[in-house]
């Protein structure tokens, strides 16, 4: 952030609003070199992602809804926090990873089995019983083979 009078590129915050809507933050920055003082507006950044469910409609990506659903599956599971969280990064960065910004909710189901997998067996065993409408045992053992040969994702290697 370059000073709008000397161009100097240190400044510091004195003041930080939100918007309402929180989409908007406003700070006030004061120049470290002519102690001028300017505002600068900053739009936070949206995950421009789309499901599209089965039925058609479209709605937009939610990650807390992620988060709760992986929340539930790890009920009771030795699974800290801190690695719910980086199971979340690694589901976002496999989003972001797919063609297109509408993504249908079977390929995010699988991605977020993908990730669990990799977490916690049970706690993947639950996601998949919950969201995923198998018409018979068979389909069911059949996903798990496909889901078994995915490849081991980067977050496993940060873990503590
Ligand atoms: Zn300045």
């Amino acid at each position: 952030m370059n000073c709008p009078y000397c161009n100097h590129n240190e400044t510091k915050v004195i003041d930080s609003r939100e918007s309402k809507d929180g989409t908007n933050i406003k700070r006030r920055r004061e120049c470290l070199k002519c102690e001028k003082r300017f505002s600068t507006a900053e739009k936070v950044l949206k995950l421009d992602l789309e499901v599209q469910k089965s039925n058609g409609e479209v709605q937009v990506f939610s990650l807390p809804k992620i988060k709760n659903s992986v929340l539930k599956s790890c009920d009771k599971r030795p699974v800290t926090l801190e690695q719910i969280e980086a199971c979340l990064e690694s589901i976002l960065k496999d989003l972001k990873e797919v063609e297109g910004t509408t993504i249908p909710t079977g390929t995010v189901g699988r991605i977020v089995l993908k990730n669990l997998k990799d977490l916690d067996e049970i706690a993947f065993l639950r996601f998949a019983i919950v969201h995923n409408n198998y018409g018979s045992m068979n389909d069911f053992m059949s996903e798990l083979e496909e889901l078994k040969s995915f490849e081991s994702i980067e977050y496993k290697n940060k873990r503590k």
